[in-house]
């Protein structure tokens, strides 16, 4: 039986005061969690969020790092920074880096199979536009992100991993995916899995939805068979992400 995630993206919001205040917050909140929480924070808070969250089970993610161990690559974070920081996941790949940093499906790759080596365990995203899934091209379009990111990717290390489907459409407009449009493509990711490497890797790796969860729609999403889970940007910087984390208390 997989056990659900649920990460916070924090995006590019919260300096370290405003990090540690927000987890004061939701710590007592989302103590007895049925449920993995993660919260991914901005590079600058990873280190006062992994104090702060010590003893909580609260575990930190990044939202990036680079694919190189170390050297002339200025402005990025590298794998072995976050592991010694204490950084347990990492998101890779999210349509805000693929649009604004030309992040590709190659990098996400290199990514990918890099966080691996480092223990880190990858959120990896993938996701279609609208124009794709009116052009009833979504299922293909994710297939060859998933394809592409997976590529030469262990089969052991690929059951240990996260993969978030955000609908780009869906990512801060308010615009949810109806649950049905989330399991059908949730379910497609996971045939995809099984037809890379077998059926028992496929039940093994977890498949969250990320798109404009809130504490509303948060239950019926999770109670999907192929959804474990969410990646919450806007909702995860409030008190509401206590209620999507306790969403099946
Ligand atoms: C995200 O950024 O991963 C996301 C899903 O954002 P939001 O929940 O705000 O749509």
């Amino acid at each position: 039986m997989r056990k659900k995630i649920i990460a916070g993206n924090w995006k590019m919001n919260k300096t370290p005061a405003q990090a540690i205040e927000l987890i004061k917050e939701l710590k007592p909140l989302v103590a007895d969690a049925r449920v993995d929480v993660v919260f991914a924070v901005p590079a600058i808070d990873i280190i006062p969020a992994v104090k702060e969250t010590a003893g909580s089970g609260i575990d930190i993610g990044a939202q990036n790092m680079f694919y190189m161990e170390s050297g002339a690559y200025t402005g990025e974070v590298s794998p072995e920074m976050l592991t010694d920081a204490g950084v347990k996941y990492v998101i890779i790949g999210h349509s805000e880096r693929r649009e604004y940093f030309a992040e590709t499906d190659e990098t996400v790759n290199k990514k990918v199979i890099k966080a691996f080596e480092h223990n880190l365990i990858p959120i990896v995203c993938c996701g279609e536009t609208l124009e794709q899934r009116e052009q009833k091209i979504a299922v293909d379009w994710i297939r060859k992100q998933v394809k592409i990111a997976f590529f030469n990717v262990e089969k052991e290390d690929a059951k240990r991993a996260v993969i978030a489907y955000e609908p780009i459409w869906a990512i801060g407009t308010g615009k949810t995916a109806t649950t049905a449009q989330a399991q059908e493509i949730c379910s497609k990711i996971r045939e995809c899995i099984a037809e890379i490497y077998d059926a028992q890797t496929a039940s093994s790796i977890r498949i969250q939805y990320g798109g404009s969860v809130n504490a509303g729609n948060a239950a019926e999403l999770f109670a999907q068979p192929d959804i474990d889970g969410g990646l919450v940007g806007g909702a995860s910087l409030k008190a509401d992400f206590a209620k999507i984390v306790n969403y099946n208390k």
